[in-house]
């Protein structure tokens, strides 16, 4: 019913008159005794007597519009303008528009990408398609590496030597391709890995990737960028701590770990007891990379370094099952209503 009045609303607003005739007709249509409004009032009595008072008002407001319009008509069959100039009333509030909220992942990622930004880095974005060298080769990934391997890489069956990009380590290659030192830039998407789905891993996930090369870059700097980045991120109160730790495309290498948020380095679930959690790896630039793209490894040095996204959303907002993030629940994403 009520569907049926909205209709007989937008009916009544398309009506055009240009004659007295045709407001008239008009009124026996719609206002007549044997008229349209008549008839629909006269469904009141199949309505159930609780719901009476509310769907009477409904009638009334109906019964109202009908008048209204036919006054418009009336009045523009005697001045002679069109009729829907005067039935647009421009002091009605607007139909509300639902406003969405941004997905963790996305506040988080804008989050970091500012911080970054802040330092001068630039950010670089590169194909989630890779060819075999950005991805493995030119980042000093030797042939038997286990990162190559089928279980962990979704290749491309009819290309072979191209691949879903394990890490965006292809767009810093892309970057030091195309660029010439100073390079300061952060390379934030999404990554592929033939991984089980579970809670604890999904077979895409996002990184942020940085990478400054420049003269003089030396290891000292990479503390200082990723103390002022974890501080901006968690809180001046944060520590940090580095680990020695392997990767092939930087030496030496580091894990760098922050004192846990939740019990503040005492001891819990989260940090399993150490008071320390792991947020991401770094390291200085290894020379073959450098000299892969032609940079002089004797005139210039950088650092490079790659966190997950889903891991800093995780330790920023405890959700600890990565599932969630893709499943569009929305009661999930509603909680990030107000979110900027
Ligand atoms: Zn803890």
């Amino acid at each position: 019913m009520m569907q049926q009045i909205d209709n007989y609303k937008q009916e009544m607003t398309a009506f055009e008159a240009t004659t007295a005739e045709a407001a008239e007709a008009f009124r026996i249509k719609y206002l007549g005794t044997k008229g349209i409004v008549k008839a629909v009032m006269g469904e009141i009595k199949n309505v159930p007597n609780d719901q009476k008072k509310a769907f009477g008002q409904i009638l009334n407001e109906f019964k109202q519009f009908a008048e209204a319009r036919y006054e418009v008509l009336k009045e523009s069959t005697v001045n002679g303008q069109p009729s829907t100039v005067n039935s647009i009333d421009i002091s009605l509030p607007g139909t509300p528009v639902a406003i969405g909220t941004r997905h963790p992942l996305s506040i988080v990622r804008n989050q970091i990408v500012s911080i970054f930004k802040r330092l001068g880095f630039a950010v670089a974005e590169g194909p989630e398609i890779e060819d075999d060298w950005h991805n493995f080769g030119a980042m000093n990934l030797p042939e038997d590496h286990p990162a190559r391997d089928m279980q962990d890489t979704f290749y491309i069956n009819q290309h072979p030597a191209w691949l879903l990009r394990t890490h965006t380590s292809s767009v810093q290659a892309r970057v030091m391709e195309a660029q010439r030192p100073p390079i300061r830039v952060i390379c934030p998407g999404r990554v592929y890995r033939n991984e089980t789905i579970s809670a604890r891993a999904h077979c895409f996930f996002h990184q942020i990737e940085g990478l400054y090369i420049d003269e003089n870059v030396s290891f000292a700097d990479l503390k200082q960028t990723l103390y002022f980045f974890v501080q901006e991120m968690f809180g001046k109160e944060v520590k940090v701590r580095f680990r020695p730790s392997y990767f092939p495309f930087t030496e030496p290498s580091a894990e760098m770990d922050i004192s846990c948020l939740i019990c503040g380095g005492s001891g819990c679930t989260v940090c399993k007891h150490t008071g320390w959690v792991e947020i991401l790896g770094s390291g200085m630039v290894h020379p073959k990379v450098l000299q892969n793209f032609d940079i002089d490894p004797e005139k210039y040095t950088g650092f490079a370094f790659g966190m997950g996204v889903e891991r800093v959303c995780q330790l920023k907002y405890r959700i600890n099952d990565l599932r969630l993030y893709s499943q569009n629940d929305v009661r999930f994403l509603r909680q990030f209503t107000g979110a900027v």
